[in-house]
């Protein structure tokens, strides 16, 4: 992996797209030995939780993240380039675009609508192989366990497992910059009440329309309630109708919520809750079937009762409503996944708190002053943004990581 005086410029951790990205901007600014760490190196949650789900966003996005960098516009075409930093031209000998390049797939929808994730996580798997294959980028399968910030050189000291090995060997190596890009997972923290013989029902299973009717096909008589009004929650309602309409008649769904649904709405050249509000397939199924006006007359009703309770009232809502169901799925949001834990080399632990416009981090919340090499991007540490109505969101999606790691790395150098 390194000789034993190898420093690397940066040690990437995570290879989901904020890794990617991460990746692919320090490529650009010629940023090079890199260390990137993954256990798997498969495009992440998305390709391994969620390639049935219908995207948020446009095709179009897609493609403009896979050719943001001139290192993804290397990987991504059929055109050998001469040099690790040359994009393909002319002078090669072959006119650029007289073959398709690798985005044929994505290039071949229609670039103003949504798809299903899938096509997403195979674009994430082409620009990964492409990463791992660039000189200068040294992919090692593991995890990273820890890191030390040596206080007199500034560098770090990060520790990895090798999942490669069997015994599962540990290292160390030495970096100026460590980036996490370790992710987020779904929040499922426990109801305010126990209700015996209320299960819980994972909410990446949910999502999926195969997992979801494999997890249920031994049962039948089934009432499942589903607590949210996210994106994902409504793409789990649409799931479990689909299944009531089809092969489970007998399965009724129960749909905890606080507030009406919240669309994202096309303003004058900006987009209001950007973010938060419901967008492409899951927006249009939830106008035709879950409004005021239009659920008591479409077909979803006959399986589905929506439960709207105001905010703080949970317990004594749960209580009453869930006797009799067996499952519920939490559609709530997303928390950071675990980071690696981090010290400094006088043994003081850092509780590394996020700057939301640098891409940095501060030794704690309390603290004002910056941990020396240390970042984050991608859904456990994205941008905080405010939109012209004074409304704060935090900016998740492939191409919102693009443009703000873009923006950023510059500083991180
Ligand atoms: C249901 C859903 C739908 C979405 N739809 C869209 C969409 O349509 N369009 C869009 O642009 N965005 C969408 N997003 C948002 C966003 O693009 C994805 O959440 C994206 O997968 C986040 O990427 P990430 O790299 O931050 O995290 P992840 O994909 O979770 O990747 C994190 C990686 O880090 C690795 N890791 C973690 N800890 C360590 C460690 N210690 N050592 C080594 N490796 C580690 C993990 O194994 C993993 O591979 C969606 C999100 C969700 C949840």
């Amino acid at each position: 992996m390194d000789s034993p005086s190898q420093i690397y410029e940066a040690v990437v951790v995570g290879s989901g797209p904020a890794g990617i990205t991460v990746v692919g901007n320090l490529l650009e600014q010629k940023l090079s030995p890199i260390l990137w760490v993954d256990k798997s190196f498969s495009g992440g949650r998305i390709n391994y939780a969620y390639r049935e789900v219908p995207s948020n966003t446009k095709v179009g996005l897609f493609v403009d993240f896979a050719t943001a960098l001139a290192p993804f516009r290397r990987i991504v075409s059929s055109t050998p380039s001469r040099s690790r930093w040359d994009e393909p031209s002319e002078s090669d000998g072959v006119a650029v675009n007289d073959k398709p390049d690798k985005l044929q797939d994505l290039r071949s929808l229609d670039q103003g609508k949504g798809c299903d994730l899938s096509h997403a996580a195979d674009m994430c798997l082409i620009l990964t192989e492409g990463l791992r294959r660039t000189p200068g980028v040294v992919a090692q399968p593991g995890q990273v366990e820890g890191a030390v910030l040596d206080e007199s050189t500034q560098q770090w000291n990060v520790t990895l497992r090798d999942s490669a090995k069997s015994s599962g060997h540990s290292s160390t190596v030495a970096a100026k910059r460590m980036v996490l890009c370790t992710g987020s997972s779904p929040n499922n923290s426990p109801l305010p009440v126990e209700i015996p013989g209320l299960y819980t029902l994972d909410l990446d299973c949910a999502l999926s329309p195969t997992l979801l009717a494999t997890a249920l096909s031994p049962m039948d008589n089934l009432t499942i309630a589903v607590i949210g009004a996210s994106h994902s929650a409504i793409l789990v309602l649409r799931n479990l109708y689909n299944l009531a309409s089809t092969s489970k008649p007998n399965l009724r769904v129960k749909w905890f919520t606080r507030h009406p649904l919240r669309y994202a709405e096309f303003m004058d050249g900006w987009i209001l809750r950007d973010n938060t509000g419901l967008k492409g397939e899951a927006a249009t199924w939830a106008k035709q079937n879950l409004e005021p006006e239009t659920m008591p007359g479409s077909d979803v009703a006959k399986y589905v009762t929506k439960i709207q309770y105001p905010s703080g009232t949970e317990k004594d809502v749960f209580e009453r409503e869930m006797q009799g169901v067996e499952y519920y799925v939490q559609a709530i949001g997303y928390s950071r996944d675990p980071i690696p834990s981090l010290k400094t080399s006088s043994g003081r632990s850092i509780e590394p708190k996020y700057d939301h416009s640098s891409g940095g981090f501060t030794y704690d919340s309390k603290s004002e002053s910056k941990v020396p090499g240390l970042f984050g991007a991608g859904i456990a540490f994205p941008e905080r943004v405010t939109d012209p109505h004074g409304n704060v969101e935090y900016s998740v999606g492939f191409f919102k990581f693009m443009r703000y790691i873009k923006k950023v790395v510059p500083g991180w150098i």
